[in-house]
């Protein structure tokens, strides 16, 4: 008998729920599995119970569970990166959803050439402007699109990402994923540019964000049940920040 069954449809019976009444087509959302502090059984069974695209938070993590985990399995980085391992994430990860300075822009966009590698990049984008939280502010983010624009050539920019700060009431997020979106449209309309994708939405809130305009959904507890304490990411800096 496999646990992650039940967890399973009913995440994705929500996600189609929330599409439906923002008129929106459940298949244009994607469930991105967060298997942070899992081990590859974990992986296994959820691949078992049909998911097959898995969200890391941490390179390092990443580099043991991939080998171990079934092959059919994709995997999108969503936590914070350091520049000294664009090397390694660019080879990991198909899609990085945690770009958040030209600097790391820069390395990852080397480091792929070298590679011969081609992920999707998002930009992250600290919203609400909490100082614990990674991200650029939205008046940077025109500069660093351009930049990408004009020097991205292993690398592609499809979409922006969020957190929402913490908060128990899922309705306070709703602004920020609101506001997200349109950053998202007014990028597009000035720099002519498709930016399909909007990677916002957690455990506690992602039925919020698909009313938004979600097409992302990095959700974790909801389907694998609370991660042990020890490795909340306070006493690591490689990890995201905020409501973990
Ligand atoms: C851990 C994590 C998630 C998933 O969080 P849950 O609340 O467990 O669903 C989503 N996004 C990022 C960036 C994370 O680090």
């Amino acid at each position: 008998m496999n646990d992650l069954i039940a967890p399973y449809e009913a995440v994705m019976a929500r996600i189609a729920a929330a599409a439906r009444r923002a008129n929106r087509s459940p298949s244009d959302i994607t469930l991105v599995a967060v298997t942070k502090t899992h081990g590859a059984e974990t992986v296994r069974d959820a691949v078992d119970a049909g998911m097959t695209l898995f969200g890391e938070n941490k390179v390092q993590e990443a580099a043991w569970k991939i080998p171990l985990s079934p092959s059919c399995a994709r995997w999108q980085l969503i936590g914070h990166l350091q520049t000294n391992k664009a090397r390694h994430a660019v080879r990991l990860f198909e899609t990085i959803h945690s770009v958040d300075s030209i600097r790391l822009f820069d390395a990852l966009e080397a480091a792929a050439r070298q590679a011969g590698t081609r992920p999707e990049i998002y930009l992250e984008v600290n919203v609400s402007g909490e100082p614990s939280k990674y991200g650029l502010s939205p008046e940077a983010l025109p500069e660093v699109v351009d930049h990408v624009l004009t020097n991205g050539q292993a690398l592609t920019l499809t979409g922006l990402m969020t957190m929402a700060p913490f908060n128990p009431d899922s309705e306070a997020a709703r602004p920020h994923f609101a506001r997200l979106r349109r950053l998202r449209d007014s990028l597009q309309e000035r720099f002519a540019v498709d930016l399909p994708h909007l990677s916002m939405g957690m455990s506690g809130d992602f039925e919020v964000a698909i009313e938004e305009g979600a097409t992302d959904v990095r959700v974790g507890t909801a389907l694998f049940g609370a991660r042990p304490k020890a490795t909340r990411p306070q006493a690591d800096a490689d990890t995201t920040s905020g409501m973990l």
